[in-house]
């Protein structure tokens, strides 16, 4: 599956692409974590330091890494402060945040919506649930959409489901709201939950304000970095991580990437010349591009 796409360790393209860059924007769920959830293990999930150790030398040669991610703020807040970092994305881009603990600056994107699109006081996550956006899915697609419990729980800027839909007979639904939403597609899960689907792998999808995504939470945070687009490299295993390359000069994808049909059919409708491939997945595709990355800076 990833025969069409070069691999970020044996193309001298990748080595110059990488030479540039200063900070990775990286998936965490798929990406940076192994099955199950943990840092400290292989791609199947026995114990590892393959990660961790390219995590230190990343900080240790003063690189940033900014975890971009589906999760909420809480959640990015501990492992940022854990992982030695100083930045993160979270709300699949909904919010930008420098600076960890309580020492920290933040942004919240309200996408295409007009600044007085809410009332002041209320979340974009609570006027999402003001016109009913989970429940008009839930009525429309029976059995294959909920909350993705217990995740959707502290949200600012986004709802989080599970579901097996096409995104784009979701989007259809979403349209028909008074307020611009756009469905996002973050990836497969591994459970079901009580979904009743199984004519398609369970995935993560978030309905957020219209234009709210990964790439345009990239084009901010390189803004008030001051840092340029060549400059920057980010990491991923879903559809909605592919369109992180419109906002970065390299954008990998670890090999278990290419088991989702969004990230083979978004290679396919837009073919990009600044994409790259990692032979291992998961951690293992994160220690590889972490590895490529150095080497390249020298
Ligand atoms: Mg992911």
């Amino acid at each position: 599956m990833t025969a069409d796409i070069p691999r970020i360790t044996d193309d001298p393209h990748a080595r110059e692409a990488l030479s540039r860059v200063r900070v990775l924007y990286t998936d965490l769920d798929g990406t940076l974590v192994a099955k199950g959830g943990s840092i400290l293990a292989d791609a199947d999930a026995t114990p590892s330091l393959v990660v961790a150790e390219q995590i230190v030398a990343l900080n240790r040669a003063g690189l940033a890494v900014v975890p971009i991610s589906g999760r909420g703020r809480i959640q990015l807040r501990e492992l940022t402060q854990l992982l030695g970092w100083d930045g993160y994305i979270a709300e699949a881009g909904g919010i930008i945040v420098h600076g960890t603990g309580l020492d920290f600056e933040d942004r919240v994107d309200l996408g295409e919506w007009p600044a007085d699109a809410i009332p002041p006081g209320v979340s974009p996550f609570e006027a999402i649930n003001d016109v009913r956006a989970a429940e008009t899915l839930m009525e429309a697609f029976p059995g294959r959409i909920e909350h993705y419990a217990p995740w959707q729980l502290d949200r600012e800027v986004s709802l989080l489901l599970r579901g097996c839909l096409d995104t784009r007979e979701g989007q259809a639904v979403l349209d028909t709201l008074p307020l611009p939403l756009d469905l996002v597609d973050n990836g497969m899960l591994r459970s079901y939950g009580t979904l009743t689907c199984r004519d398609m792998p369970p995935h993560a999808y978030h309905v957020v304000p219209r234009g709210v995504c990964k790439a345009r939470a990239i084009e901010l945070d390189l803004a008030w970095r001051g840092l340029s687009r060549e400059q920057a490299a980010a990491i991923g295993d879903s559809a909605t991580d592919l369109q992180m390359a419109d906002a970065v000069g390299v954008m990998a994808l670890v090999a278990n990437a290419f088991g989702s049909n969004g990230v083979t059919a978004g290679l396919k409708r837009e073919p990009r010349d600044n994409v790259w491939c990692t032979a291992g997945e998961r951690t293992e595709g994160w220690a590889e591009f972490a590895r490529a990355w150095r080497g390249a800076i020298g």
